[in-house]
C-alpha cells in the first residue's frame, strides 16, 4: 500500500525454466492469450528468449519464454541456450519452474537445484494434469515436489487446456516487486513482426519435417511490405547442406508449399490481413557450429 492507501503498482520479470518439451512455451502464450512462442512436440523448438507481456490495472508481468536446458552440450547453439536460459534468472525477480504431472527426471533436478541456488521466489507449475488417470495419482506427486527445495507453491495446471492458469497468475502477482510498468500496456510480446513471421514458418517446417529436420535449420524474412489490406513477405530457409534443402523442399515442391500455406493461413488469421509469401530455401555452411553465425542471426550469446 502506498501512503495514500492506494495499491502500489507491482512489475517484474518471471523466468519460465524447465526441461525441454514440459510446455513453457504453451504455458506462455496460454498465459498471454497469443501465440508468442512457437510450440512442437519436439525439444529444442524454442531457441531465442522471448517475453510474454501481461498488464493489469495493478501490475505487469514480464514472463520469461526460455529454451529449455540441456544436459549434453557439444554445440555452440546447446551452449548458448543454456546460457539464455540462465540469464534469464539472474535477471528475473520470481522463477516459474514448469514439469510434467508424475514425470520427475535427473534433468528436472538440475533445473531446480539451479532456480534454488538464485534464492528467488520459486514457484513450480505442474503441467499436463490432462494426461493423469486417475487423478488420485497426482497428489502423492505434488506432495514429493513441494519437499524438494524452498518452493512458495506447486500449482498443477493444463497448459493446453487452460486449467488453473489464474490461481499461477494470482500466485505470479502478488511476488512481483512494486514499480512502474516497464512496457506499454497493449504490448504483448518483445518480438517484431519479422521474428514473429520467421518462427511461425519454422513452427510449420518443424511439424512437417518431423525425424528429417535438418538440426541446423534457420528462418529469417528478408523482405516485409504491409498496407491495411495485404502483406507481402519474402522469408528464406537456411540450411546446413546443399542435401539437406532437398529435404525441406520435397517431391515437385511439395513440403515447402505445404509448409508455407500453413504458415500463410496462420499468419493471414493472426495479423488479420491478406498474405502472399514467398519462400526460398538456402545453404549456409555449418552455421550452428559457428557463434558468429548464430549471432548473425540474432540467437543471444550474452
Ligand atoms: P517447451 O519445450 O517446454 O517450450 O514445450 P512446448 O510448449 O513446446 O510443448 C511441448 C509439447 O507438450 C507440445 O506438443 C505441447 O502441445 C505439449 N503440451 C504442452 N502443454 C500441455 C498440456 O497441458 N497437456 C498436454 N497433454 N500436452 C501439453
Ligand atoms: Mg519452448
Amino acid at each position: 500500500m502506498t501512503d495514500n492507501g492506494k495499491q502500489a503498482f507491482r512489475c517484474g520479470f518471471v523466468a519460465i525454466v524447465g526441461r525441454p518439451n514440459v510446455g513453457k512455451s504453451t504455458l506462455l502464450n496460454a498465459l498471454i492469450g497469443e501465440k508468442v512462442s512457437i510450440v512442437t512436440p519436439k525439444p529444442q523448438t524454442t531457441r531465442h528468449r522471448i517475453l510474454g507481456i501481461d498488464t493489469r490495472p495493478s501490475c505487469q508481468a514480464v514472463f520469461v519464454d526460455t529454451p529449455g536446458f540441456h544436459r549434453s552440450q557439444p554445440r555452440a547453439i546447446n551452449r548458448a541456450m543454456n546460457r539464455t536460459a540462465m540469464g534469464s534468472i539472474t535477471d528475473a525477480d520470481v522463477v516459474l519452474l514448469v514439469v510434467e504431472a508424475l514425470r520427475w527426471t535427473g534433468e528436472d533436478q538440475d533445473v531446480l537445484d539451479r532456480c534454488a541456488e538464485s534464492g528467488l521466489p520459486l514457484l513450480v507449475a505442474v503441467n499436463k494434469v490432462d494426461t493423469v488417470k486417475p487423478m488420485t495419482r497426482l497428489l502423492p506427486f505434488l506432495e514429493s515436489v513441494a519437499t524438494k527445495a524452498d518452493i512458495q507453491e506447486v500449482i498443477p495446471l493444463s497448459a493446453t487446456r487452460g486449467t488453473s492458469l489464474e490461481r499461477l497468475r494470482e500466485a505470479v502477482f502478488a511476488r512481483l516487486p512494486e514499480g512502474p510498468a516497464l512496457f506499454p500496456g497493449e504490448m504483448s510480446s518483445d518480438k517484431d513482426d519479422r521474428f514473429r513471421i520467421a518462427e511461425i514458418i519454422r513452427e510449420k517446417l518443424m511439424l512437417r519435417l518431423h525425424q528429417e529436420l535438418p538440426y541446423g535449420l534457420t528462418v529469417g524474412v528478408d523482405e516485409l511490405e504491409r498496407d491495411s489490406h495485404l502483406m507481402r513477405i519474402s522469408a528464406v530457409v537456411w540450411v546446413e547442406r546443399s542435401g539437406q534443402k532437398g529435404i525441406v523442399i520435397g517431391q515437385g515442391g511439395s513440403q515447402l508449399k505445404a509448409c508455407g500455406q500453413a504458415a500463410r493461413e496462420e499468419i493471414e488469421h493472426t495479423w488479420g490481413v491478406k498474405v502472399h509469401l514467398q519462400l526460398w530455401v538456402k545453404v549456409r555452411k555449418k552455421w550452428s557450429d559457428s557463434e558468429r553465425a548464430l549471432r548473425d542471426l540474432g540467437i543471444d550469446l550474452q
